[in-house]
């Protein structure tokens, strides 16, 4: 047993949220995380209205009884979403878990803990912590430079900011980025998380939504198949490294830069979308964490997560086991 602040708060029983990830977070894989004992959340943005949040959040409810929560991320959007909609109808369906992402959350986080919800707030910098601790967040989901989609433009990774987050945060935190083994999740309890938020890793399980070849395809990748887009943009995603990425990258390269508009038919969500509707991993650009360099399997959410407690525990106990015999902790397995 994974015992922590963060289980003990959401009831749970392994410390591992599934993060919010567009097209992916949807009621199959939400209530299979959180049927496996962790956290599943339903990404809102995905469901074309409030009312299809709805209906999304009655669909998970019928496959499972555990706690799953909702994410609402806000960044720039070629159509900008109705996200006090969004917020609404989770609050008013009975959602009592929420994970907030972006730029500006503040209304959104008053509004649901004004509703009595527990709020997980995703952030990239130790700034941004701390202001939106004081709003009242439960839990800060710590992004580092490894995380797949938006980074923010600091560029710090996972280590230091985890090591920063337990220096200078009072609320739990769980880290984000980078994390799709044991060794990961471990060493990110080892500085002071309170549980650890995976991506990656869960689109490639056997419930994930995508299609098979894209599963495929992050089994067969390495650490260095990502890249950076909209940097130039200062809206930062991390991508899987495809032709359309690398022509969005060149497009940004200029002399003069680019526009938004010189790139939006490339990275359209629309678009990547159809990524994992079709299979092709050129269609479009799509999300992915350098974690793919870690995935090397496609097992369920239970084997998964399973495995993962087994693995921590026997990590942690054999840390313990050394550091009691010589002082010293190398890792060996
Ligand atoms: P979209 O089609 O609206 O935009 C595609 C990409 O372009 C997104 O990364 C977006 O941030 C970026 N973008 C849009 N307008 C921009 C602008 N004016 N300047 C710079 N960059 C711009 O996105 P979508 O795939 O339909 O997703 C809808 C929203 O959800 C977007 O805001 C997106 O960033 C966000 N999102 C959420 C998650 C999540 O986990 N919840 C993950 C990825 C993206």
């Amino acid at each position: 047993m994974l015992t922590t602040p963060l289980t003990k708060l959401l009831g749970i029983r392994i410390p591992a949220v599934q993060g919010g990830m567009q097209w992916v977070g949807v009621p199959k894989l939400v209530a299979a995380v959180s049927e496996a004992g962790g956290l599943g959340l339903l990404t809102a943005l995905t469901q074309p209205s409030p009312e299809a949040l709805r209906a999304a959040i009655r669909e998970t409810r019928t496959l499972t009884s555990k706690p799953f929560g909702v994410n609402i991320t806000l960044l720039p959007s070629i159509n900008p979403p109705d996200y006090e909609g969004y917020a609404r109808a989770a609050v008013e369906e009975g959602v009592r878990i929420f994970e907030t992402a972006g730029n500006n959350p503040g209304a959104l986080i008053k509004y649901f803990k004004s509703n009595g919800c527990i709020v997980l707030h995703k952030c990239t910098a130790i700034r941004h912590a701390k202001s939106t601790e004081r709003l009242g967040v439960d839990v800060i989901s710590i992004d580092g430079l490894e995380c797949a989609g938006h980074p923010g433009e600091d560029d710090i990774g996972g280590l230091v900011l985890m090591a920063r987050a337990a220096k200078e945060l009072k609320v739990p935190f769980i880290a984000s980025g980078g994390i799709a083994d044991a060794r990961g999740f471990a060493a990110a309890l080892a500085l002071g998380a309170a549980g650890v938020n995976m991506g990656t890793r869960f689109m490639c399980t056997v419930e994930s939504p995508i299609h098979r070849n894209i599963k495929d395809k992050i089994v067969a990748s390495t650490e260095r198949d990502t890249v950076h887009i909209f940097r130039t943009l200062h809206n930062t995603a991390r991508v899987y490294k495809n032709k359309v990425a690398l022509e969005v990258v060149a497009i940004e390269r200029r002399p003069g830069g680019a526009k938004f508009e010189d790139i939006k038919d490339l990275v359209s969500g629309a678009r990547g979308r159809k990524v994992y509707e079709l299979g092709d991993p050129d269609y479009g650009i799509w999300s992915a964490g350098i974690a793919v360099g870690l995935i090397d399997d496609i097992p369920t959410c239970k084997e998964l997560l399973e495995r993962l407690e087994k693995q921590v525990a026997e990590i942690i106990g054999g840390l313990t086991q050394v550091v009691g015999a010589s002082g010293s902790c190398p890792v060996s397995n």
